[in-house]
């Protein structure tokens, strides 16, 4: 008898893609214990160090003892609280949206507001490097879905102008792009879509809480918060919680309670995930969020100007995610392999999540790296640039 995938498996092996999963031991952000052995984590998206900030602990503790863990049904029926309404009206008016939405995952919020919004007469215009959960949500809606080179203004006008225009168009990005690091033209698209009668999507799941006046991220960084029709942000990345929220219009939020099936046909997230987005908001938005992004912003110079001297291929993005281009899976694996056995683990990046040929480490740096981790990489990552 073949089992399921035999010969799928056998072909991800044969090409350096197999995947397998670790387990990780007293994970904090900064380090965990990868396979019996401590390692120092250049591969975590809790860039504040929230995950285990003692507030948001407490909050979501205070609220389990309170509430219970579970919500026990879906929103419409009986999962949603209070809590969840006390969360979307403060993560709204922190992003100067009408309304917010709090989904279980940022890609159930993706899939949910693109499939509930857009139909088979619609067109999306996607940036190629756009999030999994973007491209999901867009297929799965039946639009067309065009997807333009990456951060390429000219290559977006050109599709548009291309257009049917018989239906719906939406223009959608990531705010800051999760394998390169790099942020998206903002304005531009902004711009683009206003002359266009397109409505522009962002999903801003690695810039906020790091970007922008106070954390709100790359939207209102760039100053175009009132041009953006849907925001999306998602709690797993610095804010240290579960959970992807919608951010738009009355209306907007009202279509997605209505249709959108992914926030209809799920089990709330518990209340105590509200709880945590709300107490993890009060720091990222205070003093104490300056002080994280300035500590997280001095580690990222470090490391900038460490790989440089050692002649590293990085991009010149400007951010706590550092791609370093290594073209093989082969490379990308073995200095991975290298840098693992020094104690020190950094994700290769390999196809199908990036494209052929441009296989990467992934540096991610977060607010808690002391010098001595940011050291330990940079001497080994120098030695293997050396043997080599
Ligand atoms: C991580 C991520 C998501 C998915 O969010 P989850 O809450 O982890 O499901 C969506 N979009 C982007 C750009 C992301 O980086």
């Amino acid at each position: 008898m073949t089992e399921p995938f035999d010969e799928k498996l056998e072909r991800a092996k044969r090409d350096g893609l197999l995947r397998s999963l670790r387990v990780a031991e007293s994970c904090n952000g900064r380090s965990a214990i990868i396979d019996g052995k401590e390692v120092i984590l250049f591969g975590s998206n809790d860039y504040l160090g929230l995950a285990n900030h003692p507030d948001i602990k407490n909050a979501a503790i205070d609220c389990v003892k309170k509430y219970g863990w579970g919500s026990g049904a879906s929103p419409l029926i009986s999962g949603r609280t209070a809590l969840h309404e006390k969360f979307e009206e403060k993560i709204a008016s922190f992003l100067e949206k009408p309304a917010a939405l709090m989904f279980s995952s940022g890609y159930s919020a993706n899939v949910g507001v693109l499939t509930a919004l857009m139909g088979r007469d619609d067109e999306i215009f996607a940036d190629r490097l756009c999030h999994a959960s973007i491209i999901d949500g867009a297929r799965f809606s039946g639009a067309k879905l065009k997807r333009f080179a990456h951060n390429d203004i000219d290559s977006l006008t050109n599709l548009l102008g291309k257009g049917e225009g018989r239906g719906k168009r939406l223009i959608v990005t990531d705010g800051l792009f999760s394998m390169d690091g790099d942020k998206a033209p903002l304005k531009a698209l902004a711009e683009l879509a206003s002359v266009n009668g397109a409505m522009l999507m962002v999903d801003d799941a690695h810039g906020f809480g790091v970007f922008g006046p106070d954390g709100r991220g790359t939207v209102h960084e760039a100053g175009i918060s009132e041009m953006v029709d849907i925001h999306v942000v998602t709690l797993g990345k610095a804010l240290g919680g579960a959970g992807g929220v919608v951010l738009g219009s009355r209306k907007l939020i009202d279509g997605l309670v209505n249709f959108s099936r992914s926030y209809i046909y799920s089990t709330a997230p518990p209340s105590a995930a509200a709880c945590a987005g709300s107490a993890a908001l009060e720091i990222v938005s205070g003093s104490e969020g300056d002080r994280r992004r300035g500590a997280l912003f001095s580690n990222v110079e470090t490391i900038l100007s460490g790989l440089r001297k050692h002649g590293a291929e990085i991009g010149d993005g400007k951010s706590q995610i550092i791609p370093v281009t290594m073209g093989s899976e082969e490379k990308a694996l073995d200095y991975a392999k290298f840098l693992l056995e020094g104690g020190v683990f950094v994700p290769a990046i390999r196809p199908p999540t990036v494209p052929p040929n441009s296989s990467r480490l992934r540096i991610s740096i977060i607010s808690e790296h002391t010098c001595d981790d940011l050291f330990q990489f940079l001497n080994i990552f120098g030695r293997i640039t050396l043997v080599e």
